[in-house]
């Protein structure tokens, strides 16, 4: 139990906050299981990961979470046999009104960042059910709370994750299985550099004149609602830049 109590599976850890709470986790974890599609990325990570670790376990799990074989390839490797969930891959496509936006950049956000996620959380509750111990912590999003202009599948998927997990919440309460939630504002990730295509002009403007969060920052946060005392659930926890009043309203120089 002590084993599995250490032991993570991190889904979008090649980049920006999976990757950060990667690194912020190492030093205190007996296993990481690290999900992303990008291999290059994963292995560059592990590198860094065993200077921090040389004891650390890791496995690499180079796999699209939204593949139809994803949940059976886990079952089948034992990858489902944590202490500690992080879904934290997800992604926005756009900012375009909804009448002219791809429906398979819509339909990729939806299935990304909220169907995928669902199906993980369901394939690994009932093996935290049977260990009697499991962390499960998604991440959100402000944007599971207010909504914006070019956003609205973007923060439907959040606002469904924030719904998703308030329930499972009371239908696993006094179980030993904490569900919770971070729903961060601006943070500088390779989120906006994907959401305009690659476009590094249009992610640079998105940050420009204020201090975005950073990974790290989200990163300190997860270690710190993961490392409350057992008795302790922090249901949801929101941060956001000092120069961010909500979605809509940010203060630039
Ligand atoms: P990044 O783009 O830097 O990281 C996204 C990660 O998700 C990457 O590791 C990517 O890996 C992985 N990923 C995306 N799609 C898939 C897929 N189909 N299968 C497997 N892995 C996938 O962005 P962030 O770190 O910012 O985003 C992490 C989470 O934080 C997301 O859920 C996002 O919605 C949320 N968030 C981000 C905010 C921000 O301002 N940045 C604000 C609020 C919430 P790979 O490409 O290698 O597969």
């Amino acid at each position: 139990m002590i084993l599995k109590e250490k032991s993570y599976l991190i889904t979008g850890a090649s980049s920006g906050i999976g990757k950060a709470v990667a690194l912020r986790l190492a030093s205190k974890a007996h296993t990481l299981k690290l999900v992303a599609r990008r291999k290059d990325k994963l292995d560059l990570l592990k590198n860094d990961l065993m200077k921090i670790n040389p004891q650390l376990k890791l496995d690499l799990i180079v796999q699209d979470i939204n593949d139809h074989h994803f949940i059976s390839f886990l079952k089948d490797h034992r990858h489902l046999d944590v202490g500690t969930l992080i879904s934290n891959a997800g992604l926005a496509v756009g900012k375009d009104y909804v009448e002219n936006a791809n429906w398979e950049d819509l339909e990729k956000m939806i299935q990304t960042n909220f169907l995928s996620l669902v199906k993980l959380t369901h394939a690994v509750l009932p093996v935290m059910k049977k260990n009697g111990f499991g962390d499960i912590l998604h991440v959100s999003s402000i944007s599971a709370h207010q909504t914006y202009v070019g956003g609205a599948v973007y923060a439907a998927t959040k606002h469904a994750v924030h719904a998703f997990t308030k329930a499972l919440r009371e239908e696993t309460c006094g179980q030993n299985i904490r569900v919770m939630q971070i729903s961060p504002g601006m943070v500088e990730t390779e989120f906006s550099l994907n959401r305009f295509n690659q476009d590094e002009e249009k992610a640079r403007q998105v940050y420009q004149g204020m201090t975005p969060l950073k990974a790290e920052d989200i990163a300190r946060h997860i270690d710190f609602m993961l490392s409350e005392p057992r008795h302790v659930t922090i249901d949801e926890l929101t941060t956001t830049p000092i120069d961010q009043g909500s979605v809509n309203t940010v203060r630039r120089l």
